[in-house]
């Protein structure tokens, strides 16, 4: 797999069916947060996101948060949820999923990640060797560095579905 390869695509994680991670023998999955379970710096999580994430965890998923972002965006949000988190996370090098895939005493081959970024979230998970899932940004970033990464993952984009409907 292509280091820059997502496992999968999908529009937003609650596109994703919440049985999809034990039905493929994944034991725990770990959820960027910025336009991934909401907008940028949003403290409100999207629609469905906070149900999705319910519906996870019932199917006896461990669900836990690793963010780039800090403490101070990431522990509130997470609360919210209930659920456990990595702030500072470093994406895309590889120390959060280390550290979540020890905590719950998991190889990588029993993990999903899911992600917006391809160069931090995707990266990450794929140098460990984890299930990566890349979802579309709920809202595109206005800075120049945001778009300038946005830019450069187009032609990843591209390679995926002609990769993934080359197969069909
Ligand atoms: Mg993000």
């Amino acid at each position: 797999m292509p280091l820059l390869q997502p496992c999968r695509m999908v529009r937003h994680i609650t596109d994703l069916p919440p049985s999809f991670f034990e039905e493929n023998g994944y034991r725990a999955v770990i959820l960027d947060v910025d336009n991934t379970l909401t907008t940028h710096g949003n403290p409100v999580p999207a629609e469905g996101v906070a149900e999705w994430v319910e519906a996870v965890k019932r199917t006896g998923v461990q669900v836990a948060i690793l963010s780039n972002n800090t403490r101070k965006r990431v522990e509130p949000f997470a609360k919210k949820l209930g659920l456990d988190f990595v702030s500072m996370a470093g994406k895309p090098l590889s120390f959060g999923v280390t550290r979540a895939c020890k905590r719950y005493g998991l190889y990588p081959g029993q993990v999903a990640l899911i992600g917006d970024q391809i160069f931090t979230d995707i990266l990450s998970g794929n140098v460990k060797g984890v299930c990566t899932i890349l979802v579309e940004p709920y809202e595109l970033e206005k800075g120049w560095f945001f778009r300038l990464k946005r830019r450069l993952e187009r032609p990843v984009i591209r390679r995926f579905r002609k990769r993934k409907g080359e197969k069909q």
